[in-house]
């Protein structure tokens, strides 16, 4: 994993937030920013992605064949969302929620999210017990 990138952080989506994160494109995109601030690289390889088709492929968060050493893998294997299949809107949604500190009960009723999922994307993120 990563070391942490605290530019993907509740309290940096909360001050960028803004009315476009109501679409999903703007969600996902903003996600893969913040974990990839130096753009599209093999997570294996560090190589560059450049064709236009598998950069493509990596925002829209698919699967994409690094040119370099041939594996497969997408904008979120081996950063802090590694197998972590989540929904962009609801991995916004408890940011901001968490970022506004709503309990954690408030979060799962308002993201539709369940606990497991919750605890799971705290744990990622590091943060602490103080939304109980
Ligand atoms: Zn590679």
């Amino acid at each position: 994993m990563q070391k942490k990138n605290r530019s993907f952080s509740p309290e940096n989506l909360l001050s960028e937030f803004s009315p476009e994160f109501l679409n999903p494109v703007f969600c996902r995109e903003w996600i893969i920013k913040k974990i990839h601030p130096e753009g599209a690289r093999c997570p294996h390889c560090y190589m560059e992605i450049s064709d236009i088709r598998e950069l493509e492929r990596f925002w829209r968060g698919d699967q994409v064949k690094c040119p370099g050493c041939a594996r497969k893998f997408t904008a979120r294997s081996k950063t802090i969302l590694a197998g972590i299949g989540a929904d962009d809107r609801k991995l916004i949604l408890f940011m901001l929620f968490f970022a506004l500190k709503m309990p954690i009960s408030q979060i799962e009723k308002y993201a539709k999210m369940d606990k497991r999922t919750l605890f799971l994307y705290r744990h990622r993120f590091g943060l602490s017990h103080k939304n109980e």
